[in-house]
């Protein structure tokens, strides 16, 4: 039973770049993004002080809008026999999902909530300068369509950084991921800090063009990047961002989505609602990797002289930055479970 709170797919605001590693998961669960339009990604440009340097990725991306993704991975849980029905869950307690509408109970329950918190399973969110993530979807042009092209974009500025990418839609998907300070430093406006981001460098301007100021902004706050579940309770398998939240400078996050699902769903069926606190401790180990590798690479993006070295990596030493983005994707093999366990 799939129970989400939004009847029609929307278009959430973090996704929009696939990796290699999330493509071949994809594509091994019947769902292959290209087949839905996706934009096909060879390589990465980054942007840093006025200076830009580009290499190839280690294999080929995607770019693909959340809503295409998520329609087509509704379609195929449908098409494989899970039903679905609707309703906005508050609270998780053992061996039940207190909705608004009803109280859904099974002895396990897989929360994947995302950036969403239930009452009885939240995450800590203590730092004193929390992360945000602003989208703007901007129209199709031809001159965004040259500039971006194959490129996935990361245009790293003080306590940030805009990703660019386009969408099947021939729409670039523009993602901000930045500190609450440096938006506090724009006067809490995200259109100051674009328009400031434009008038520092060219580059950026281009690609907002002169009609960025009519899309919608929307805004996701504190998101507790570096996150990894270690515990948890009898029956409630945590999956997503609800097992790990990898800084979104990796786009691994969906690739994290779906190894942990894949890795619960095995869990469960061998170990059953039982299962759970062994999962967790296991994705947990498989996801540090990933997280930590991403976690270095976002501190070093966000500072100056980080940024001054991204980029001379990334023109002198591209082995260093293919090294970065290949230790910053998630095992996919679900992990072995050892042989002692049992229900
Ligand atoms: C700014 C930003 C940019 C990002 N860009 C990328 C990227 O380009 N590529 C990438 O791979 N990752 C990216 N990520 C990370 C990625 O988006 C997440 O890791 C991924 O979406 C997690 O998937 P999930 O299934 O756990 O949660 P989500 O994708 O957030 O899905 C949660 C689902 O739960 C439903 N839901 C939520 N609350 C409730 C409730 N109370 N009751 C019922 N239903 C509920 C929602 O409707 C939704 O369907 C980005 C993250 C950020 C912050």
């Amino acid at each position: 039973m799939l129970l989400d709170h939004a009847e029609t797919v929307g278009d959430p605001l973090c996704g929009g770049f696939l990796s290699w590693r999330t493509l071949q998961q994809l594509q091994a669960l019947g769902v292959d993004p290209f087949q839905l339009g996706g934009h096909r990604i060879t390589h990465l440009r980054l942007f840093s002080a006025g200076r830009t340097a580009t290499t190839s990725l280690p294999q080929v991306a995607c770019g693909l809008s959340r809503h295409a993704l998520d329609s087509a991975l509704r379609a195929a849980a449908l098409d494989a026999g899970a039903q679905m029905a609707f309703d906005h869950i508050t609270a998780v307690e053992q061996g039940v999902a207190r909705g608004k509408k009803h109280d859904w109970r099974s002895e396990t329950l897989f929360l994947a909530s995302g950036k969403h918190d239930l009452r009885g399973a939240a995450r800590p969110r203590r730092t004193a300068d929390p992360a945000l993530g602003l989208r703007l979807r901007l129209a199709p042009t031809r001159q965004r369509a040259e500039m971006l092209g194959d490129h996935i974009e990361l245009h790293l500025f003080a306590g940030g950084y805009v990703g660019m990418v386009l969408q099947e839609d021939g729409t670039a998907n523009l993602c901000l991921a930045l500190r609450k300070s440096a938006l506090t430093r724009a006067g809490g406006s995200p259109h100051n800090l674009l328009a400031e981001l434009a008038a520092r460098d060219p580059a950026m301007a281009a690609r907002l063009g002169d009609d960025w100021a009519q899309a919608r902004i929307e805004t996701i706050g504190a998101v507790p990047y570096g996150w990894i579940a270690e515990e948890t309770a009898d029956g409630l398998y945590r999956i997503g961002d609800q097992a790990a939240v990898i800084p979104s400078l990796a786009g691994e996050g969906i690739g994290i989505a779906l190894a942990s699902g894949q890795q619960a769903a095995s869990y469960w069926l061998e170990l059953g609602p039982a299962g759970a606190a062994r999962f967790q401790r296991a994705f947990a180990q498989k996801a540090r990797r990933p997280v930590q590798v991403a976690r270095v690479a976002r501190g070093l993006a966000e500072s100056p002289l980080g940024g001054l070295l991204a980029i001379f990596a990334t023109e002198r030493i591209p082995a260093t930055i293919h090294a970065l983005a290949r230790m910053s994707r998630i095992e996919t093999a679900p992990t072995a479970i050892p042989a002692t366990n049992s229900h």
